[in-house]
């Protein structure tokens, strides 16, 4: 490695601590980049540089948004009174490549886990509370990991919408113990949706 260019080991072995890029995707990224015309390059350092800037995240539901409300927030066709709960922004991503779900979503972000030092006040759950008010919610359903902190999750998060005329389900069980929605595929995505479950 450090008989090549010292710049270009620089820029493999940065590219290597990106997701999912080992040492050959890094070195050919490397050198694809560097036989590119400037102006490309320019360009994706820049939009890397704007997207960093711009995007935060949603007010209401907590996914991805450049402006005060994300694209499903302010999309007047999703079905109203139907929130989604998942733990990531990322999870909104997988839901959305599915398309099984039309309604609008709420990022918890993250589980109840104690022993890391998650506790429920950590979590959007005054945020989702105060959403079931605002929004007249009608149902709501939990997706979230199939962990024990998952399983706590839900429980707590059932308790705390115990009779405020919300119908509450759950994605089937039967997940692989332990996963979380972010690398299920699409069929089995579905499938867990469509057989969901009272709480
Ligand atoms: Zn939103």
């Amino acid at each position: 490695m450090e008989k090549i260019s010292p710049l270009l080991a620089r820029l493999v072995r940065r590219l290597t601590r990106l997701p999912g890029i080992g040492e050959r995707s890094a070195q050919r990224i490397a050198l694809h980049l560097l036989s590119q015309e400037d102006a490309e390059t320019r360009e994706l350092s820049r939009l890397l540089m704007e997207a960093r800037e711009k995007i935060g995240f949603c007010e209401k539901c907590g996914f991805y948004a450049e402006t005060l409300l994300c694209p499903i927030c302010s999309d007047p066709k999703r079905a109203q009174g139907k929130l989604c709960v998942v733990e990531q922004p990322v999870e909104v991503l997988s839901l959305e490549r599915s398309g099984i779900f039309r309604g609008l979503y709420h990022v918890l972000g993250g589980v109840i886990s104690p022993l890391d030092g998650v506790h429920p006040g950590d979590l959007s759950i005054d945020r989702l509370l105060t959403r079931v008010e605002d929004e007249q919610v009608s149902e709501i359903i939990l997706a979230l990991s199939s962990s024990v902190e998952g399983e706590t999750t839900s429980l707590y998060l059932g308790e705390q919408l115990d009779g405020r005329g919300v119908s509450v389900t759950r994605l089937a069980r039967g997940l692989p113990a332990g996963s979380r929605l972010e690398y299920l595929d699409e069929a089995t995505l579905s499938r867990a949706f469509e057989g969901r479950v009272k709480l």
